[in-house]
């Protein structure tokens, strides 16, 4: 499961983190997920509770930021809210559109002890 490798590569990024800054523990997790970045959020709580059992973020509370998606229109020679990655342009109903935001993930902060 796609959720499952992002937990993994989620817990390897805190345990390089606790080291570098000398915590011992993730009480908080803040993700920020684009709307276009392809995430299933329930997908990805489950894989979190999972994947970091026995880690130092065991038990820690997961919050999920939806990042709204945009994306430039060759038509409209701007960038447009986009709800949905296949949608027509909002604003000319067009369809010569590029993602330019909203498309990846990124960890907001940790709350840490
Ligand atoms: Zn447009």
């Amino acid at each position: 499961m796609h959720e499952m490798s992002i937990c993994e590569s989620l817990r390897v990024s805190m345990e390089e983190a606790a080291r570098a800054q000398d915590f011992s523990r993730v009480t908080r997790v803040r993700l920020a997920i684009g709307a276009f970045a392809g995430v299933e959020v329930e997908a990805l709580r489950f894989g979190f509770d999972v994947v970091m059992q026995g880690s130092l973020a065991e038990g820690a509370e997961l919050v999920v930021l939806e990042e709204a998606g945009s994306a430039w229109c060759f038509d409209c020679n701007a960038t447009v809210p986009l709800a949905a990655r296949l949608d027509p342009c909002p604003c000319c109903g067009g369809e010569r559109l590029v993602p330019n935001g909203g498309t990846g993930m990124t960890i907001k902060d940790l709350e840490v002890v």
